[in-house]
């Protein structure tokens, strides 16, 4: 083909291209008076210019947007010295999302004739491979917003699911598997928290850390199980003394718990101490090897101002110091952190 010949089609080609993509009205008189067509959609033969016209605006109307043609292929054809053809295949790119047009490949094939001194287009047909237009339309936007509204309540739901299981996992996380309560990441976690807001208002924290009086013998005696069991049943009781909004009991590790007292000074620990001391006897859960022959438990009780001098362990190591020397005097007993 004449180099000359094919600028021209090309430029004819993309002069319609640009209206069409950019929506614009101008097209329409592009249009020869002998005009045919093949539309879209329904894939019928219009032979009536004014009918082509007024689907072409109803498809610019439907989508008002710039909709952007991805060319793939594009033959042209010289058929006479008036007569041009151009075939090109393309994806269409909707301004809306769109999972399905934009990777159909859509068919176009443009005859123009020279009429007079103008290029006029005589035949369109535009073949787009799809199953979901509905009446009065020319794009399938309505299945497509349906389409896009489906998938974003998909992804909510999906999205949704996926934060209950997050809090789900972030939940146990921070649960003693045993005893169901807090455990020891959780203290650690809640201790730090507590340290900074004491030390900011200038408040003491206490704790109270307890373990149980010769429970290997309890496990020898009775069996593991039952030394769940128990562990679960003093988990139970800590629950029940530690009510007092803000106190947190927790699984230390082993048979060893601890219970968080924020605002508390060494008299409010001694009293959730000795209370929890108390709960523990009134289990009366049996205990062969221990002198009254029930469950007993021994407790250490700190309590601190939170400093910068400090870090938060140094309440544990105070609360472990108390429940060494309670040990050392015969168990069952609770002692304080000395000065
Ligand atoms: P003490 O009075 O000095 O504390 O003596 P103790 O026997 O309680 O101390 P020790 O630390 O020697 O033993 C703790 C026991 O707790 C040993 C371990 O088998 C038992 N234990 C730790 N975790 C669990 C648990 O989850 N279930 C059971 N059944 N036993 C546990
Ligand atoms: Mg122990
Ligand atoms: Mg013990």
């Amino acid at each position: 083909m004449r180099p000359e010949r094919e600028r021209l089609i090309h430029s004819l080609f993309d002069e319609y291209i640009e209206m069409y993509a950019s929506r614009d009205d101008r097209l329409t008189a592009r249009f020869s008076e002998d005009f045919s067509g093949y539309t879209g959609g329904g894939d019928f033969l219009v032979k009536d210019r004014d009918e082509w016209m007024r689907i072409t605006r109803q498809d610019f109307a439907q989508v008002s947007g710039r909709i952007r043609i991805e060319m793939l292929d594009l033959s042209m054809q010289d058929v006479s010295d008036d007569v041009v053809v151009v075939t090109a295949f393309f994806h269409i790119h909707l301004p809306i999302l769109d999972h399905i047009l934009s990777r159909e490949t859509a068919r176009l094939v443009l005859i123009f004739r020279r009429e007079s001194e103008d290029w006029m287009i005589v035949h369109s047909g535009i073949s787009i491979p799809y199953h979901m237009v509905g009446d009065g339309e020319v794009y399938p936007i309505k299945g497509l917003h349906e389409r896009n509204r489906e998938l974003e309540t998909l992804v909510e739901e999906r999205t949704r699911a996926l934060e209950d299981a997050n809090d789900m996992l972030e939940e146990l996380s921070y649960t003693d598997g045993l005893t169901g309560i807090a455990n020891r990441r959780n203290f650690d976690r809640m201790l730090a928290q507590e340290w900074n807001r004491g030390q900011r208002a200038g408040t003491s924290l206490a704790l109270v850390l307890l373990d149980v009086d010769h429970f290997k013998h309890f496990n020898d005696n009775y069996g593991h199980l039952a030394g769940d069991g128990c562990l679960r049943a003093l988990a139970r009781a800590l629950e029940q003394a530690g009510r007092r909004a803000g106190e947190l009991p927790a699984r230390y590790g082993g048979e060893e718990f601890v219970v968080l007292l924020p605002d508390a000074g060494l008299d409010g620990a001694l009293e959730t101490a000795r209370r929890i001391q108390k709960d523990v006897w009134s289990l009366a859960l049996p205990h062969a090897e221990t002198s009254p022959g029930i469950v007993t438990v021994s407790l250490g009780v700190a309590s601190v101002v939170p400093s910068r001098q400090h870090i938060p362990e140094e309440l544990v190591r105070q609360a472990d110091a108390a429940l060494y020397r309670a040990k050392q005097s015969g168990r069952n007993c609770l002692q304080t952190a000395a000065d």
